[in-house]
């Protein structure tokens, strides 16, 4: 029988826990070809969601769980599920059920036609502010014209992947981990799986605006050098100007003699340029800071608690 890992983080989701994983068993019951394992990551959560998952790993030998010091966010989740996963596939899931169970038997079927992974894509969005969809939307249109990857807009972490890949994917060893650019980066035949999504089954999602903006921003300075490239072209543009109009002040000076123009306009230059200046310079400092913490090679999260080793 094939192994199958389902890798699914968890931070403070006490309430989703149990109806993720009856909701999950439901559907891969009718896969028999496939032995199923659960691997829990919990990331530092603060309500119950621990004791849950002990739980269920005690009561069901399919499940494991790893447990983190603190809450090192979904990527860093995501990474130890992954390394820890031994299975010949893995899929990654959200623990509140976002992630319909039933596109497993989807992304099985296209990986047995011999894709290398099957991912889910939201075309729509149930349930989601409406400006949030446009911010994604303008997101993706971005990234995509700046960077060197695709990323499928809507393109969730929902997928199936093949050990090579999942191998390849774990080769990257940067700590800064933006995953949908990472699957994307790696290559590999990628089937997408269009669905529509769902609410929550229960509990709030963990995303706050910053942290959205942090996430995009985290996607733009992980995959793309063009914002710095940006800034020596506009250097380029801006330089191509104040030569125009140096040449014409110079005329103007040598033809009708010294005049005083206004000092309004001195202001505006200076202002402009300063401002272009300070842009550039916070430019370079948002790809020194992941420079900075890519070389002190911090590992990506600390595991407390886990089951895996214990129990076999
Ligand atoms: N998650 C996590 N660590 C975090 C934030 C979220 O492991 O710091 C998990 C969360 O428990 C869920 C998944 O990542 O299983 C997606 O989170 P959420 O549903 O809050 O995001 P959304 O679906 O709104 O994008
Ligand atoms: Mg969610």
């Amino acid at each position: 029988m094939k192994t199958v890992d389902i890798v699914v983080p968890c931070y403070n989701e006490e309430e989703s826990i149990d109806i993720f994983y009856s909701e999950c068993n439901k559907i891969i019951r009718e896969i028999k070809e496939y032995s199923f394992n659960y691997i829990f990551v919990n990331d530092g959560s603060g309500d119950r969601t621990l004791e849950r998952i002990k739980l269920l790993c005690s009561e069901n030998v399919n499940v494991d769980y790893i447990s983190f010091s603190r809450n090192f966010g979904k990527e860093a989740a995501i990474l130890a599920g992954l390394k820890e996963s031994k299975a010949e596939y893995v899929i990654l899931m959200d623990v509140d059920l976002q992630h319909p169970p039933r596109l497993i038997l989807e992304m099985i079927s296209y990986i047995e036609k011999g894709y290398d992974s099957a991912a889910a894509r939201r075309v729509s969005r149930n349930g989601e502010k409406k400006y949030r969809e446009y911010f994604s939307k303008k997101f993706y249109k971005l990234i995509n014209k700046i960077s060197d990857v695709k990323i499928t807009e809507g393109a969730t972490d929902y997928r199936m992947m093949t050990r090579q890949m999942v191998n390849s994917v774990l080769e990257l060893e940067e700590s800064q981990r933006f995953t949908k650019g990472i699957f994307e980066w790696v290559g590999f035949d990628t089937k997408w799986i269009d669905y529509k999504s769902e609410e929550r089954a229960a509990g709030t999602t963990k995303w706050s605006y910053i942290g959205l903006l942090k996430y995009a921003l985290e996607g733009i300075v992980g995959f793309s050098t063009t914002p710095l490239k940006l800034s020596s072209f506009t250097g380029v543009i801006i330089s191509s100007f104040s030569f125009i109009y140096f040449l014409i002040t110079l005329i103007k000076t040598l033809i009708k003699g010294i005049d005083m123009p206004g000092y309004a306009s001195i202001v505006c230059f200076i202002t402009f340029l300063g401002g272009i200046q300070l842009i550039a310079l916070g430019v370079i400092g948002e790809y020194l800071s992941k420079t900075y913490l890519e070389v002190k090679k911090r590992p990506s999260y600390f595991v407390k608690d886990s089951s895996i080793n214990k129990k076999k």
